[in-house]
């Protein structure tokens, strides 16, 4: 069959790539210059500037698709780990820098808060659980029906999975920190619905502990 697909990013792009596996004819278009959607560059007076993404989030997603094709990651891009993974620039001149030492997280937040890092080791054993249930669960499915999350699995999990809690109010039952809480809330900044002030984020929770713990990094292409 004949495939056109709209757009270059990375949804565009893997579409293309499983049609075209399957012995289907696509063509790819694009209204820019260049291809990536919001995971394109742009550069100007010798500068780089990411259009979008600049972390390397689930590296899982991107092995799987890989191994899809037979390929490896590694063949493409090199993942270089950051140190510090990220620092964030408070207005009152204060910066809170994450080393890519697990260890040295624990300590920081310990510094600030006697007895934080233990919070902050249960608030990643729970966002773990919800990293790896969306991956394994949710985020393969078609997205088309409901049915699709009216299963045993997911009911059962409903309350464990926190959906119906707000994320700002499930940061703040572990710290009272501002600094900490701001830091947890990382991803929210990034993908939040600007319009709505205290949303449902439960998949936050699970992206914090898998930049936090896996993937401070960035990729370079070989
Ligand atoms: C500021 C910012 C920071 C982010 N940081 C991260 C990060 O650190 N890590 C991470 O994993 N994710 C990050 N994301 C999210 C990530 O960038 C997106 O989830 C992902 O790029 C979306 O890909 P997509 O293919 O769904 O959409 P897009 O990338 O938006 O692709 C859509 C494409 O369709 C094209 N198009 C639209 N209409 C037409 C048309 N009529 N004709 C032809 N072409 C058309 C567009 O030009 C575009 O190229 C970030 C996003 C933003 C905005």
């Amino acid at each position: 069959m004949k495939y056109t697909v709209i757009g270059t990013g990375f949804a565009g792009l893997s579409t293309a790539a499983y049609l075209a596996k399957e012995g289907h004819e696509v063509q790819v278009f694009e209204k820019n210059d260049t291809i990536g959607g919001r995971a394109r560059q742009f550069k100007d007076k010798g500068y780089t500037f990411d259009m979008g993404p600049s972390w390397y989030w689930m590296p899982d997603v991107f092995d799987k698709f890989f191994k899809d094709f037979d390929k490896n990651p590694k063949d493409y891009y090199d993942l270089i780990k950051l140190d510090p993974g990220f620092q964030i620039i408070f207005p009152e001149a204060h910066t809170l820098k994450l080393s890519s030492d697990w260890k040295e997280v624990l300590a920081l937040f310990e510094s600030y808060e006697p007895g934080s890092s233990k919070k902050l080791l249960s608030f990643m054993e729970e966002a773990e659980f919800k990293y790896n249930f969306g991956i394994n669960r949710l985020v393969y499915e078609p997205g088309i029906s409901l049915k699709e999350v009216c299963t045993t699995e997911i009911i059962s999990n409903v309350f464990r999975l926190q959906i119906f809690k707000s994320y700002r109010k499930h940061v703040a039952k572990y710290f009272k920190n501002p600094f900490f809480s701001c830091l947890t809330r990382v991803p929210c900044f990034i993908f939040r619905d600007s319009t709505s002030k205290d949303s449902r984020y439960v998949q936050f929770n699970g992206l914090f502990w898998n930049k936090t713990r896996y993937i401070l990094s960035y990729g370079r292409f070989c």
